[in-house]
């Protein structure tokens, strides 16, 4: 059993009770976590996610919360944002050592600031270290995967270093899903720091062209189908500008869903399932989620997951 006081004891961060969730995810939707913690440092990080791993609490990692759908009704359980415990980036001998709450912004920045390549097409992604090694995240043919050394986890009450051969990296994937990722490694072939940093620019500026960043989103809805793009059968679907309540198939980029204001997570739930079906129909290719679920019974979410 979980008690506040208990945590009150050793806790130097903080801890909010009921705390809604929709202020903490890129799309603006989710409702209330039963404890939201932002852990003061590493130490202290360790000591509360061993804590509820040993009460058998179940915890959800937030990053930058651009990868998930939060339910309406919220979170059973603890949600531990990692952001303030976890913040550096800094070089190790010839190696990119990123703390899993380091903004991808901030850690390509890093890179490029030591002439360092391999990483500048993930700037656009608006996710953390932690999210997107999880997530393997990638962009325009590179993954974040492709410099990593190794990965210092959490697992169960064990800190421990995974290298990249067992790690399980493929396209979304990656073995960490269970477990809290603490910092990555990287070795990075050099690079021409100018020609970096405009290869950044003019991705960022290809993004804001294709997508709808002016509005709440969660990044693509559905992974790719091999061969394949999920936002070109969504089209082919007859799909594009769809509204359910709030939320709509956007008009730029039919993989995104956008919050056009106070949509809930139901909305969202239901057009996910429309997009299922209709472009099942119409191809017979069944889209696999890229985007994670979390709060949710299952009965509502079998028909998308
Ligand atoms: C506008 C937009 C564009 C996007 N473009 C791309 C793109 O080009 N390519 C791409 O791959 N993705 C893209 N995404 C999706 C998303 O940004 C990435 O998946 C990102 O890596 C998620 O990072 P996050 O920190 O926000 O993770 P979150 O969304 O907070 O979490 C994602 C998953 O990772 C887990 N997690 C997060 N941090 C940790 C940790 N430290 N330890 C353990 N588990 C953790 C969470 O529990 C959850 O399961 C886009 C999203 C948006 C909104």
């Amino acid at each position: 059993m979980v008690s506040l006081s208990d945590i009150k004891k050793f806790l130097r961060g903080t801890i909010l009770l009921d705390e809604s969730l929709s202020k903490y995810t890129w799309m603006r939707v989710g409702g209330a976590a039963d404890y939201y913690v932002e852990p003061a440092d590493r130490n202290d990080l360790v000591e509360i996610a061993k804590y509820f791993q040993q009460n058998g609490f179940p915890v959800l990692i937030l990053g930058r919360g651009s990868n998930i759908l939060v339910s309406d009704e919220g979170i059973r359980g603890a949600v531990i944002n990692l952001e303030t415990a976890l913040s550096s980036v800094r070089m190790g001998g010839d190696c990119v050592i990123a703390e899993a709450g380091v903004w991808l912004q901030k850690f390509v920045d890093f890179c490029i600031q030591h002439d360092l390549s391999g990483v500048e097409m993930l700037a656009g992604i608006p996710g953390t270290i932690g999210g997107a090694v999880v997530m393997n995240a990638g962009a325009h043919g590179g993954e974040i995967s492709a410099h990593l050394v190794e990965v210092e986890i959490l697992r169960g009450c064990e800190i421990m270093r995974i290298s990249k051969k067992d790690a399980e990296f493929s396209y979304r994937h990656s073995a960490f899903e269970s477990d809290v990722v603490l910092s990555a490694t990287f070795q990075l072939p050099k690079g021409d720091r100018e020609d970096l940093a405009k290869r950044r620019r003019e991705l960022i500026l290809k993004r804001n062209e294709t997508q709808p960043l002016e509005l709440p989103n969660s990044g693509s809805m559905f992974k790719n189908p091999a061969n394949t793009f999920a936002a070109k059968l969504i089209e082919q679907a007859g799909l594009k500008g769809k509204r359910i309540g709030n939320a709509q198939i956007s008009e730029k980029h039919a993989n995104f869903i956008v919050n056009l204001g106070a949509a809930k997570a139901t909305e969202i739930i239901q057009l996910l399932e429309l997009t299922r079906r209709t472009v099942y129909q119409n191809s017979g290719i069944q889209l696999e989620l890229e985007v994670k679920l979390y709060g949710f019974q299952q009965k509502m979410i079998g028909q998308v997951s």
